[in-house]
């Protein structure tokens, strides 16, 4: 038998009612998603509490993470690194910074997020010049085509035992097609083929179905 979109759409519900419950400012950052200029966009609520869980298990403290949106993971990543703690979100268009500045303020973490406005490639560039702090946990999620280029700055940025997440690494499947003229595609391969032939990275890639449909994200542990 095969499930449906319906049938994964309905098993998400039931684990998020179950085990991630939201607050209100989790609940306003996610719904204003719709506001900015990639509506939908934003990781569902229990990828959102996977990646804290991540950042949890990784002692994470110091956070990096490529694509803002309205700041619904960016929100999960500063509750996860805690008081203390610092997150740096990388956003190309400023009318979504704006958004997610208003939900970072709304569930009060706003204190220990920097958003920096422009193109990720650019505002990394700029920490990597000025010796920024080594982050302990990547999250890349902004345009694809530049995977490449958001993994050699977080490998700029981080340090043994630190921790990257890439989403949307299944592109409806098309990943396996090595002609794909889609360049998301090409961006996931080639990031793909990176990690592969980098003996510092350790990695693996998992397929997901759920409220965001069929997608996938790799996960990466730095060890030297
Ligand atoms: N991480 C967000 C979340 O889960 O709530 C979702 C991010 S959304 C998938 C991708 C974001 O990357 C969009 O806000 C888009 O404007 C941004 N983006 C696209 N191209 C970019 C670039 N060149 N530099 C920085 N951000 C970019």
């Amino acid at each position: 038998m095969y499930a449906s979109e319906e049938d994964w759409r309905e098993v998400d519900a039931y684990f998020v009612d179950t085990l991630v419950p939201e607050d209100e400012a989790l609940i306003e950052a996610r719904e204003s998603g719709r506001r900015t200029t990639m509506p939908q966009a934003e990781v569902a609520p229990n990828q959102g509490k996977l990646l804290a869980m991540l950042c949890h298990i990784a002692g994470a403290t110091r956070v990096l993470e490529f694509g803002t949106l309205a700041g619904y993971s960016t929100v999960w990543l500063a509750r996860a690194v805690g008081e203390k703690g610092r997150v740096t979100s990388l956003e190309l268009e400023e009318h979504n910074a704006a958004i997610a500045r208003m939900n970072l303020e709304r569930a009060g973490v706003a204190d220990r997020v920097d958003v920096l406005v422009g193109p990720a490639a650019d505002s990394a560039h700029r920490l990597i010049e000025d010796g920024a702090e080594p982050y302990d946990f990547v999250f890349i999620d902004a345009d694809k085509p530049s995977n490449p280029e958001y993994l050699r700055a977080a490998l700029a940025l981080t340090h043994p035992g630190s921790v990257i997440v890439i989403d949307n690494v299944v592109r409806n499947g098309a990943v396996t097609d090595p002609d794909s003229p889609d360049d998301r595609v090409q961006g996931v391969r080639t990031v793909l083929a990176d990690i592969a032939q980098d003996a510092r990275l350790e990695a693996t890639a998992l397929q997901t179905v759920g409220s965001k449909g069929w997608d996938g994200f790799t996960i990466i542990r730095r060890a030297h």
